[in-house]
C-alpha cells in the first residue's frame, strides 16, 4: 500500500498545476486589494464583493451564505468560477469600474454583455441601460423608423462594422429572445433578412474570434416563414397602388406602371425583403411623371405603414401595443 496522504499531495499540485495552465489575469481588472477573483473561461479578475453586491442581487445572496471551506482560494481570496465568456465579464466589469461613461460609444457587443450578465447575474441598472439603449437602436414605430438610419439600406448600423461586429445580430436576437425583450425583434428580424443571406439563417456567421453564432431551430423557422410573409406583405401593402387606377388617366404614364410592376417584381425574386419597408426603390415609380410619382408615393407610404403594423405578427409575435409592455 502506498502512504494516502503522499499521494493525495501530489495529486493536488498536479492538478492545481493543470488548472493553472493557461490562466491569465485581466490586464486592467486586477486589484491587489481586491477581496474576489472571478474566473471566467481563462481569465481572472479580481474585483471587490462589496461591488459586486453593489450592483447584483444574485451576489448579495451568494456572499451571504458562508462559504465553503473546502471552495477554492487564490492568494487568500475566494476564486468563483463563473461559466460564462470572459469577453462578457471584461465588459460588464468595465462598465462597473470604469463607469458609464463610455456608455455613449458602447457597442452591439457591450450591450449583448450587459444583456446576458444583467440578466444572469441580476445587475439590473446595467440590463435596463442595455435596453434603453437598444431601444433607440431599433425603432419600435413607424415614424422613427421612417426616421432611422436603420430603415437606408445603404447606412444601416449593421453594416458598421465597427459598431456591429459579425454574429453579433444572431448574439443579439438569441439573448433578446432568451430574455423576452421582444420589442426590438421585429426590426431585428426584418434587417437580418434584408442584409443578410439566407445560408445565415442556417449556417450562422462566423464572429471575429472564428466562433459560430448560430440561431435557435425555433428562431430559423420564424425567419424562414416570415420571409415569406413579409413578401406577401410586400405586394400587398407597399405595393398595392400597381393593382389601382393611378397613371391610368394620364396620357404620359399610361402603361408605365404595368412595365414597372413587373421589374419590381422581377426583382424582389432577388432583393428579397427589402422593399417592403425602404422608400429608396426608385425602379418602382421611375418614369412616372411627378404627379403620378406623388399619388404612388403617398399610396406606398400608406402601405409600409400597414406592413409596419403587421410586421411582429409576421414573426409570430404579438402587436406593437403589446409589445411595448416589456417590463425590464
Ligand atoms: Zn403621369
Amino acid at each position: 500500500m502506498f502512504p494516502p496522504t503522499k499521494r493525495k499531495r501530489m495529486d493536488d499540485s498536479v492538478k492545481n498545476q493543470m488548472r493553472s495552465e493557461g490562466v491569465k489575469r485581466s490586464h486592467s481588472l486586477w486589484f491587489e486589494d481586491g477581496s474576489v477573483i472571478l474566473e471566467a473561461q481563462k481569465t481572472q479578475f479580481r474585483v471587490h464583493r462589496s461591488i459586486l453586491c453593489n450592483y447584483s442581487k444574485v451576489f448579495q445572496d451568494m456572499f451571504t451564505v458562508p462559504q465553503p471551506e473546502s471552495s477554492a482560494m487564490v492568494d487568500g481570496v475566494p476564486l468563483i468560477h463563473v461559466i460564462d465568456d470572459a469577453v462578457d465579464w471584461e465588459n460588464v466589469l468595465g462598465i462597473i469600474y470604469f463607469g458609464l461613461k463610455m456608455h455613449e460609444d458602447h457597442s452591439i457587443g457591450v450591450l449583448i454583455s450587459m444583456m446576458r450578465l444583467g440578466h444572469k447575474y441580476q445587475f439590473d441598472d446595467i440590463k435596463t441601460a442595455a435596453v434603453q439603449r437598444l431601444l433607440k437602436e431599433f425603432p419600435t414605430n413607424f415614424v422613427e423608423w421612417t426616421n432611422d438610419a436603420a430603415s437606408d439600406p445603404h447606412r444601416t448600423i449593421m453594416q458598421n462594422d465597427a459598431y456591429f461586429s459579425r454574429g453579433h445580430e444572431i448574439d443579439l436576437i438569441n439573448i433578446a429572445s432568451e430574455i423576452q425583450f421582444q420589442q426590438i425583434l421585429p426590426v431585428l428580424y426584418y434587417i437580418l433578412l434584408r442584409d443578410r443571406p439566407l445560408t445565415e439563417i442556417f449556417d450562422g456567421t462566423m464572429r471575429k474570434d472564428r466562433t459560430v453564432a448560430m440561431l435557435a431551430p425555433e428562431t430559423q423557422r420564424i425567419l424562414i416563414l416570415g420571409r415569406d410573409r413579409i413578401l406577401r406583405g410586400t405586394i400587398a401593402h407597399t405595393l398595392a397602388w400597381f393593382e389601382g387606377d393611378i397613371t391610368d388617366d394620364c396620357a404620359t404614364c399610361q402603361g408605365k406602371r404595368v412595365g414597372n410592376a413587373l421589374n419590381v417584381a422581377m426583382g424582389m425574386l432577388t432583393y428579397d425583403v427589402s422593399v417592403a419597408l425602404q422608400d429608396t426603390a426608385s425602379e418602382i415609380v421611375a418614369g412616372l411623371c411627378n404627379e403620378c410619382k406623388e399619388e404612388a408615393e403617398t399610396e406606398m407610404a400608406l402601405g409600409r405603414q400597414q406592413l409596419w403594423a403587421e410586421l411582429p405578427s409576421y414573426f409570430d409575435l404579438p402587436s406593437w401595443d403589446v409589445l411595448a409592455k416589456f417590463n425590464n
